[in-house]
């Protein structure tokens, strides 16, 4: 198998739970215990009311579609047999708006991809490492 030759995350003390739960086929997301909030990207106190107490909630797996850019010319030469593909920003359902990824949706071709479109996680081993989360249509 030949090496992934496109770029990786870079966990780091605020984000490694969000990737651990990408590897176990889950999607997490802090959530503020004082307010209850989400809160995203991952971060060491709430942006809301400056709690530092958190714990990791897990999603549910599905989005929509909030805005996307389809990608017909690379920068970096490992992406050249995938384009033209998409990328989205995807907000997540059950976290009021407030989790947005951006990541690829896949498994549909990119002229069908639509504003508002609901879609569903899927994980992505690309290396024994990581796991990227993309989204499909429901
Ligand atoms: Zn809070």
């Amino acid at each position: 198998m030949a090496a992934y030759a496109k770029p990786l995350p870079m966990p780091d003390i605020d984000s490694q739970q969000f990737w651990d739960g990408c590897r176990a086929r889950e999607l997490r997301a802090q959530r503020c215990q004082s307010c209850g909030k989400f809160r995203w990207p991952p971060q060491a106190f709430c942006p809301h009311c400056y709690s530092w107490e958190f714990e990791w909630a897990k999603l549910g797996g599905t989005g929509t579609v909030c805005s996307f850019v389809v990608v017909h010319y690379v920068s970096v030469p490992a992406f050249q047999d995938d384009v033209p593909y998409i990328v989205g920003h995807i907000t997540i359902d059950g976290s009021d708006n407030r989790v947005t990824l951006i990541s690829n949706v896949i498994e549909c071709p990119w002229e069908d991809v639509r504003v508002g479109m609901p879609v569903r996680v899927v994980f992505e081993d690309v290396t024994p490492e990581v796991t990227l989360p993309k989204f499909r249509p429901l």
